[in-house]
């Protein structure tokens, strides 16, 4: 089944101009890698940019620009945002993804964190939203709620109901501080999924933040 749930045109601009974090550029690549449809509409973004700056008059880039740009290609930068690869049939995680793993599926080593729940932190320096692998067992509810900053998840196998949506392999949930929501994973399959969060995620209602502590997101 192709992809239904897709980046969002800001996110997709952020990632092609090269100002979106690595956390999130690890999971915009990602999808990538899943979804024909992004590609094109990367490619396309990408193309636009280009033309923008061929468009520039050449009397912005004599003064007070230049030097600007100049200074942006001299500035340290961090690592260069992920680049998507296409995946080959039976490889559960698509690279990039993959390399910041160290291999696919059969070799990551997950920690429990809560009852029918296992993570893998993937440690990106220097990146404040922070990436992880989460692994919920099959019809396993996530506590409810909102979010200080924005979460975005990539959905890699399994299932994820969240609101009225079901997420499958490739699609891409993206909410703000405006969501609260309550997923859980749909039967079958574990739910595997990449979630990059900005913030803390605030949990409602008091068990769930007793264990907001063990699940550490
Ligand atoms: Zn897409």
């Amino acid at each position: 089944m192709s992809v239904q749930f897709h980046v969002s045109d800001d996110l997709l601009l952020s990632y092609a101009a090269g100002t979106l974090d690595e956390a999130s550029s690890l999971l915009v690549a990602t999808h990538l890698a899943l979804c024909p449809h992004c590609r094109a509409r990367n490619a396309a973004a990408d193309a636009v940019g280009g033309q923008l700056l061929e468009a520039l008059p050449a009397a912005d880039l004599s003064d007070g620009l230049m030097p600007s740009v100049m200074a942006q290609l001299r500035r340290p930068t961090a690592a260069p945002p992920p680049v998507p690869v296409r995946p080959t049939s039976d490889i559960v995680i698509p690279e990039p993804l993959r390399s910041y793993l160290g291999g696919d599926l059969a070799s990551l080593r997950w920690k429990r964190v809560a009852p029918r729940v296992q993570q893998i932190v993937i440690d990106i320096p220097g990146c404040r939203p922070q990436a992880r692998m989460l692994r919920f067992q099959c019809g396993t509810q996530v506590p409810a709620h909102s979010h200080a900053g924005r979460e975005l998840t990539l959905v890699l196998s399994g299932s994820l109901c969240d609101r009225d949506a079901v997420l499958q392999r490739g699609d891409v949930a993206e909410t703000d501080e405006q969501t609260e929501h309550q997923p859980h994973a749909g039967p079958g399959e574990d739910c595997i999924c990449l979630a990059v969060t900005d913030a803390p995620l605030r949990f409602k209602g008091v068990l769930a933040r007793l264990m907001q502590p063990l699940l550490r997101i």
